[in-house]
């Protein structure tokens, strides 16, 4: 079978390599020429573990090709994944559907043949059928059904959930459809991974609903943190305490600056759009969006405090930007926020993060970028920590303090010990702990 993925981000690049790596022809098309030229010199242009090698080996192996024509790649393949981007629209908060429809318009224009159109993109509950309407407008004559297959890889891990996911979600109420993706799926068949078959509504629905409740579970134990705070009550306690009863269950429960990253901001503001358009409002999906927001900004003044309520003239270390560890990522990051605030209130910012220094240059200008974690502590008033990148979670206490002008932590992730960093002498403020006297 031959597959063809339209745009090659996180989302398409990761899928159409694994679908290679399950012995599918697949050809990734991205409008993005130096994207595209890229990926053919075996450059990645995205930070994902274990990438760079699944492609080059299923380029090797002929069966994986990168290409800008989409006619071309479309008029050879049986399905054509849509993986373009939905950011949120400006003003409103409603998915960006644009980048979807042109696809649509192209993939109808170029189809041949009895031709499966697969939404891969997160798209609000009726794409898929606006889709269909698309090429039907487009193409009268054309022999296609469209297909909801939401994605729920995790960047910095995404092969691994490619290849090994809790579940599969296809929506379609075609069993011609329905017998490609069983075909494209087969691999995941044979090792019993859940797949399960529903209207294009609810697999586009279940997509939103997963995000939304993820983001509802941070928000919670946020918001339980900055309760045991006041309480002298202990988070990670708590939330191992609840996570233990299966009915909660122990992922989602870490607290932090606030949910950030490609999708979960954006999705909770677009399925709360869709609800209030349908006059179904999702009151609590509302509330966790504004606290989260209130979070970002609640995190610079924590650090502000930190430093005897002023960060004017002194110098902040900043370890971590990306909104998560293991990857590039920007978008949404709660540095996008938390740094801007802390150089409004005269702050100098030195910052290092492993990965994500290229795409954070232009957000955050107003910055110094550093070698290393140390190089960044250099005569720093205070560090934070961002982002839990591994190689922060065990640096050099010494070379810390030998660094730092003065010893200072805020530890937004948690991942120091309160009584060891009081015991080396530190001032340390974390999330929802208590730190001992
Ligand atoms: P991305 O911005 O990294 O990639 C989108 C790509 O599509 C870009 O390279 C762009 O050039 C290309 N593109 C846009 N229009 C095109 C067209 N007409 N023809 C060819 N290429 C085109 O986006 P992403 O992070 O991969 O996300 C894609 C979708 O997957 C979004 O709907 C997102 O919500 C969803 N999703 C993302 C993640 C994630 O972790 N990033 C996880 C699950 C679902």
């Amino acid at each position: 079978m031959r597959i063809s993925m339209i745009g090659t981000g996180y989302v398409g690049l990761v899928s159409g390599t694994c679908f290679s790596e399950f012995g599918v022809d697949v050809i990734c098309v991205d409008k993005d020429a130096a994207k595209i030229e890229r990926l053919r010199q075996g450059e990645i242009p995205i930070y994902e573990p274990g990438l760079e090698a699944l492609v080059s080996s299923n380029v090797a192996a002929g069966r994986l090709s990168f290409t800008t024509d989409l006619a071309d790649a479309v008029a050879q393949s049986q399905a054509v994944f849509i993986a373009v981007g939905t950011p949120s629209r400006r003003g409103d908060g409603h998915a960006d559907l644009s980048f979807v429809y042109a696809a649509a318009r192209e993939i109808a224009r170029a189809m041949t043949g009895y031709t499966v159109v697969v939404t891969k993109s997160t798209v609000p509950v009726g794409t898929g059928r606006a889709v269909a309407r698309i090429i039907r407008e487009e193409r009268p004559d054309a022999d296609f059904d469209v297909v909801s297959n939401p994605e729920f890889l995790r960047e910095g891990s995404a092969i691994q959930d490619f290849m090994r996911p809790d579940r599969v979600v296809i929506g379609t109420d075609s069993p011609r459809a329905q017998a490609v993706m069983r075909q494209l799926y087969r691999v995941l068949y044979l090792i019993e991974t859940p797949i399960l078959f529903t209207t294009l509504e609810s697999s586009e629905m279940i997509k939103y609903a997963a995000n939304t409740f993820l983001a509802t579970k941070i928000t919670f134990i946020n918001e339980i943190a900055d309760l045991c705070e006041h309480t002298g009550a202990d988070v990670h306690d708590v939330a191992r305490g609840i996570g233990l009863d299966g009915r909660i269950g122990r992922k989602f429960l870490h607290p932090g600056p606030g949910y950030g990253g490609s999708c979960f901001p954006k999705d909770t503001l677009a399925l709360v759009t869709t609800a209030q358009e349908a006059g179904s409002p999702l009151r609590i999906v509302e509330t966790v969006v504004d606290i989260n927001a209130r979070r970002k900004r609640a995190m610079a003044d924590r650090i502000i405090a930190a430093c005897d309520g002023t960060v004017a003239d002194k110098t902040v270390a900043i370890l971590g930007l990306t909104f998560k560890p293991n990857t590039d990522d920007m978008r949404d990051a709660p540095s996008l926020d938390i740094v801007p605030a802390l150089v409004e209130a005269g702050a100098t910012v030195r910052a290092f993060d492993p990965e994500g220094m290229g795409e954070a240059r232009p957000l955050l200008p107003d910055i110094t970028y550093c070698d290393d974690a140390y190089d960044a502590m250099t005569g720093a008033d205070a560090v934070v920590i961002l982002t839990e990148w591994n190689e922060f979670r065990a640096l050099n206490i010494a070379r810390m303090k030998e660094a730092l002008a003065a010893p200072v932590m805020i530890d937004l992730r948690n991942v120091y010990t309160p009584a060891d960093m009081v015991a080396a002498g530190f001032r340390y403020v974390s999330v929802g702990r208590p730190t001992p006297a």
